[in-house]
């Protein structure tokens, strides 16, 4: 028996760390091209994917099949804008972590992200984190996008990793879930990490590369079994998030409450910038659809029309 079956724990872009059914975990390559949609990729192969390699040697094999994905996470490739990239795959819901100050709240960010997994229904919750840094005045701004995103069903959670507080509802909605963790540069994603899993800390030690300051400096994504069961999948900090690769449709069917609402626009193709009768802008106008919303969407669309490229230190 050469063949057996496995999920990709890591991947580095040359190699991939795999872990069969039976739980040995071995170094793979791939053979072959793989494509999605026709789309070139940078990375064919995902971690979470469920592939069937081959050995090559005892701890060595090649990746000969992805199988079907229930879902992924797919970017468009920070470096290569015609490429893909993938973050992930097989995920049961991603948390994104966020802050309000520190470095400042990017409501755009939050937007595209939601964006990027509304493709495949993938549950998002949102952790607004450094909660010890509030005073009221960031509270209420708090207040205020948690009331957004719970209104169009999104989960939001707040923590801080100096503190503790709030890390107890945070372990809670991972347990049992593979999740992936998702946030930009200096948020706090890998100090939560640590905080809420300093068995994962110790793992992470062991095998990752550290910069010359002795911090955690993730590449390559990468998945971690939680002891009390659950998987975590850490991903780099994201510095850009472009949709060059979508068509407008494409957003204005993938931000949900414009979705709901668009059957009652009066043209059936209606992109919601300057039609008449638009049930969208309408909503916008009434404050039943969020301003901020809107504004990242109107972004996005004026970002694929002219093909420019957006950073995540942009403003908004
Ligand atoms: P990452 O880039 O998202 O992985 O962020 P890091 O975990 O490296 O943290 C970025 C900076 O924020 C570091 O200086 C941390 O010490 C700081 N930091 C992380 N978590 C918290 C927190 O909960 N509260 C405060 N005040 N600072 C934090
Ligand atoms: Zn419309």
């Amino acid at each position: 028996m050469n063949q057996a079956i496995g999920t990709v724990y890591k991947s580095t872009g040359s190699w991939y760390r795999v872990k069969t059914d039976k739980g040995i975990m071995l170094d793979a390559r791939i053979k072959g091209k793989f494509r999605l949609n026709g789309k070139k990729l940078t990375n064919p192969v995902a971690v979470g994917d469920r592939v069937k390699i081959e050995w090559t040697s005892a701890d060595e094999a090649t990746i000969i099949e992805i199988l079907t994905r229930n879902n992924y996470v797919v970017r468009q490739s920070p470096r290569k804008k015609h490429f893909l990239h993938l973050l992930a795959s097989n995920i049961d819901q991603a948390m994104l972590i966020v802050t309000v100050v520190e470095p400042s709240l990017k409501p755009g960010f939050i937007d595209r992200f939601l964006l990027m997994t509304e493709t495949h229904d993938i549950p998002v919750v949102i952790v607004f984190n450094k909660s010890d840094l509030w005073g009221p005045e960031e509270r209420e701004k708090l207040d205020e996008f948690r009331a957004i995103y719970n209104d169009i069903g999104y989960k939001v959670l707040h923590s801080s990793s100096l503190t503790g507080e709030g890390l107890d509802k945070l372990k809670e909605t991972l347990q049992g879930k593979t999740t992936l963790m998702s946030g930009h540069s200096g948020v706090g994603k890998s100090s939560l990490m640590n905080t809420i899993q300093p068995e994962l800390a110790l793992k992470t030690e062991e095998i990752s590369d550290y910069s010359g300051k002795g911090q955690h400096t993730t590449t390559f994504a990468e998945m971690f079994d939680l002891p009390e069961g659950g998987r975590l999948i850490d991903t780099p900090g994201i510095k850009t998030l472009g949709f060059n690769h979508f068509e407008v449709m494409d957003v204005a069917h993938n931000f949900r409450e414009f979705f709901a609402l668009s059957s009652g626009c009066k043209f059936n193709n209606c992109m919601h910038l300057n039609e008449p009768k638009c049930a969208v802008r309408q909503a916008v106008q009434d404050g039943q659809i969020a301003p901020t919303r809107y504004r990242s969407y109107l972004q996005i669309v004026e970002e694929i029309e002219n093909q420019n490229y957006w950073e995540i230190n942009n403003d908004w």
